[in-house]
């Protein structure tokens, strides 16, 4: 069996399950209790914030810890919204935010306010032009995604801040398919606030982070008692806060090594493929793509014949459709890069780990060779 979909999930690395297991086994305490043991749980929770904000080149008091990426960005959008109203009603985002980005901005253009989705090139890129553009005086909000979970494209965060600068609008990244495999430093990005699920970079699932540059007003929801400094309600989940301060230590440690064997990694799937003669197109720009990311065009399958086929064989992969009472709805991914295309429809995505290994990618192809052979027959 050989699993191709991390930018899905990954599995929580050795060393992350260890260090968890370690507090659940000693460290039940209410971190805010004041007695020792509720003490020694808040040490943790606040040794976990500092580790994660000097790899992110944040402040701790920055860091909201909250169940992952859906509350992070749910939290920053909504809570910039409603906060800002009375500054303007006018927010932008783009066509290729992940679903826990642009559903609650649909669901906010429902309660009153504009939404400007920004689209892209067949690259699946932004235009710095376009969000000069969309831009106006009572625009406040913006939020683009760094790195795409479907296509891999990378965003050109930095140079979209600066253009924000003397503007009044926050600007916030869903920057969780880039954690491990680009450098977040957040000051140098220049960013207002930044989204991250730690079970993308072999940590815990059910745990995520908002950054919130100091500054940033935002209203909050959750209301009950002063845990993340009134922020966030709720008893924090210490195992899990460990588990992600450990996981983004790991993964920041060993990006430069472990991009290198992706890129080695996808090169090789790409000549597998070419050695095979099976014909396929990347979707997406390789130069401006996160490693552990190929999505490709088969002009043959359908993807939902092609995904039964591969599990079947063994083989875990996704597209980014979601299936809907039995049809498969094209990936607004695809669409916002490829308009109504059969493209869309017969593309597959494959991610990669640094600790996948040649045979595995020689498998893959093999699969994929058997399913293009099967079709011609038929077609023949
Ligand atoms: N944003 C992106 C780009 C993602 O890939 C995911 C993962 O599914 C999420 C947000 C949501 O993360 P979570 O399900 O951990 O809340």
């Amino acid at each position: 069996e050989v699993y191709a979909d991390y930018s899905a999930t990954t599995p929580v690395a050795p060393a992350v399950s260890e260090a968890m297991m370690k507090v659940y086994r000693t460290q039940y305490g209410n971190p805010s209790s004041i007695h020792r043991t509720g003490r020694a749980a808040r040490h943790i929770v606040d040794s976990a914030r500092r580790d994660i904000a000097r790899l992110l080149n944040a402040e701790p008091k920055e860091i909201l810890f909250t169940s992952g990426a859906t509350e992070a960005n749910n939290t920053a959008i909504k809570g910039a919204a409603y906060k800002r109203e009375h500054l303007g009603r006018h927010l932008i985002t783009t066509q290729i935010e992940h679903h826990s980005v642009l559903y609650v901005f649909q669901y906010l253009e429902k309660k009153g306010f504009e939404v400007t989705y920004l689209p892209v090139n067949r690259y699946g890129e932004i235009s710095l032009n376009d969000l000069k553009l969309a831009l106006r005086p009572d625009t406040i909000l913006v939020s683009v995604m760094f790195g795409n979970n479907e296509v891999g494209a990378i965003q050109r965060v930095d140079e979209m801040a600066e253009l924000l600068k003397n503007h009044q609008a926050f600007f916030h990244t869903d920057a969780v398919q880039t954690a491990g495999h680009m450098p977040i430093d957040v000051k140098e990005l220049g960013i207002d606030m930044l989204s991250l699920t730690a079970h993308k970079f072999y940590g815990p699932k059910g745990i995520g982070l908002l950054y919130i540059r100091q500054g940033t007003e935002l209203e909050f929801q959750q209301l009950g008692g002063a845990q993340e400094t009134k922020r966030r309600a709720g008893t924090e989940n210490v195992p899990l806060i460990q588990g992600m301060a450990t996981a983004l230590k790991l993964a920041t440690e060993h990006m430069d090594e472990r991009n290198v064997r992706l890129m080695q990694l996808k090169e090789y799937f790409l000549n597998a493929l070419q050695d095979r003669n099976i014909p396929f197109e990347m979707n997406g720009n390789r130069n401006m793509q996160l490693p552990h990311i190929t999505n490709l065009y088969f002009p043959f399958s359908d993807v939902e014949i092609m995904l039964t086929l591969l599990d079947m064989a063994g083989v875990f992969v996704s597209s980014g459709s979601a299936c809907t009472a039995g049809s498969i709805e094209p990936s607004h991914v695809l669409t916002a890069m490829f308009g109504e295309d059969p493209r869309t429809k017969q593309s597959v995505r494959f991610s990669f780990s640094y600790k996948m290994t040649e045979e595995e990618i020689d498998y893959i192809a093999d699969q994929l060779l058997k399913i293009y052979e099967m079709n011609k027959e038929r077609s023949e």
